[in-house]
């Protein structure tokens, strides 16, 4: 047993620790977790706790059904809304097929295999995300109108404000749980907030943004609202989405940093750029995997439609924003088509791949975007070199389905039933008859 492990089983002593969360996620993005008596917890780090991985979205067919799911003990947290007798705490695992090797339909092994191929290159890859959701009044039935629980806008100071209240519990459960919150305020749509992580290595930021859903549902529920990460709830509302900012570093170095470039990003912060953007559409069905996902892209409210790059340009997909003086190390690119819903370890696998890919293959930036490329004229985006990001599920898994890219970092189970369970997803859609075209032709035709 090594270390960490000893001070887990310790901690698990001294804290009057009753039940073991093992968490992980399926290839959706969907958390699960199994709990174990501390008795099991050697036998768990040992060879894994035993389960039917082909009942979990995406993880085994059901002729080679039995998984092994081996707890991270770098993970280990007391989950601090369980209260502090007979406690619950929780560590994320590995999976494992039965002759222990990792899973490669595990998600958060296609990260780490994205992050050993950056390793291989001297890179470790850091991310801080920003996520948005709305909170509104609880509802049993999901097609009655939405209640948000206030009325206010982006930034809004709100006397004895719902959501400040709300934000200040989150926080500080996250907090609790060694999760940083850098910065969170009222976002644009009424209930809607934002919550800002940390920087931390993106392993970790997939961890955290897992426990943030969670963290911030349980909050919800104590408090008698309903916390949604759905990207578009509504077509009045903005969307939320998940901008993350992505930075590679050397060491101890800023990757990105070049005091001597413009915006003081260097030729390969340049080059990761090109990569984001080159392989932009092909990476869209995993960093917005819902139908829902392309009503937040499409649907106004500062969401990004189309590939393009800019300084202080919020309309770009991907922004290169004012940085701290701090010597470079804040330097970092911020990708905003990725929503609340994604499945945040495939994500940032494709991220790190598409942007690896620039850098290895040395692609050229192209000239950056001045304008609001929402207010040009298809002609006049053509005539920049500005394409258009997928404009439906449909769309992007087409486009996913002949990138090599995305099938080599996904490796071949993940992307299968990926394509698969989302080809589905739309075939359900597509047959729907919509409130719209019954209100658009039903007087009339
Ligand atoms: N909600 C917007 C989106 O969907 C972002 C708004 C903002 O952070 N300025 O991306
Ligand atoms: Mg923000
Ligand atoms: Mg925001
Ligand atoms: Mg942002």
């Amino acid at each position: 047993m090594d270390r960490q492990q000893e001070y887990v089983l310790r901690a698990i002593e001294e804290r009057d620790i009753r039940f073991i969360r093992l968490w992980f996620t399926d290839v959706l993005g969907v958390l699960k977790s199994v709990a174990i008596a501390p008795a099991e917890l050697e036998g768990a780090f040992a060879e894994g706790i035993g389960f039917d991985g082909s009942s979990i979205e995406g993880l085994a067919r059901v002729y080679e059904a039995d998984m092994l799911a081996k707890p991270d003990p770098s993970t280990f947290q007391v989950l601090p809304w369980r209260g502090d007798q007979h406690g619950v705490a929780r560590m994320f695992c590995d999976i494992l097929t039965p002759d222990g090797e990792p899973a490669r339909s595990d998600p958060r092994n296609v990260l780490k295999r994205s992050l050993a191929r950056a390793a291989d290159a001297g890179f470790t890859f850091y991310t801080h995300p920003e996520i948005e959701f709305y909170l509104l009044e609880p509802q049993l039935d999901p097609l009655a109108p939405l209640v948000p629980v206030d009325r206010a806008g982006y930034f809004d100071h709100v006397a004895r404000g719902t959501t400040h209240d709300f934000r200040r519990a989150a926080i500080g459960v996250l907090e609790s749980m060694g999760i940083s919150v850098e910065y969170s305020h009222h976002e644009a749509g009424p209930g809607q907030n934002e919550i800002d992580l940390r920087y931390a290595d993106s392993l970790s930021t997939a961890d955290n943004i897992m426990t943030f859903r969670t963290v911030v549902k349980e909050v919800a529920l104590q408090q008698g609202y309903h916390a949604t990460f759905m990207p578009k709830p509504s077509i009045d509302w903005p969307g939320s989405g998940m901008h993350t900012h992505l930075s590679l570093f050397e060491g101890d170095s800023n990757a990105f940093y070049d005091p001597a470039g413009q915006y003081q990003l260097s030729s390969t912060g340049r080059s990761f750029i090109a990569g984001l953007l080159r392989h932009a559409a092909e990476i869209t069905a995993v960093t917005n995997q819902h139908v829902n996902s392309y009503k937040r892209l499409w649907g106004g409210g500062e969401a990004p439609s189309y590939v393009s790059w800019g300084h202080n340009n919020r309309s770009a997909l991907v922004r290169v924003p004012m940085h701290k003086p701090d010597k470079g190390q804040s330097v970092r690119v911020e990708y905003r088509a990725l929503d609340s819903a994604a499945n945040p370890y495939l994500a940032y696998a494709v991220l790190l791949a598409a942007g690896l890919k620039g850098i290895e293959e040395g692609y050229e930036l192209p000239e950056e975007a001045e304008d609001n490329v929402w207010g040009l004229s298809d002609s006049e985006r053509r005539a920049l070199g500005i394409p258009a990001l997928p404009g439906s599920l449909q769309h992007a898994l087409e486009i996913m389905e002949s990138s090599e890219l995305v099938a080599e970092t996904l490796g071949e189970d993940v992307f299968e039933f990926f394509v698969r369970n989302k080809h589905q997803e739309w075939t359900e859609y597509r047959s729907q008859v919509t409130p719209f075209e019954r209100a658009r032709l039903l007087p009339g035709i």
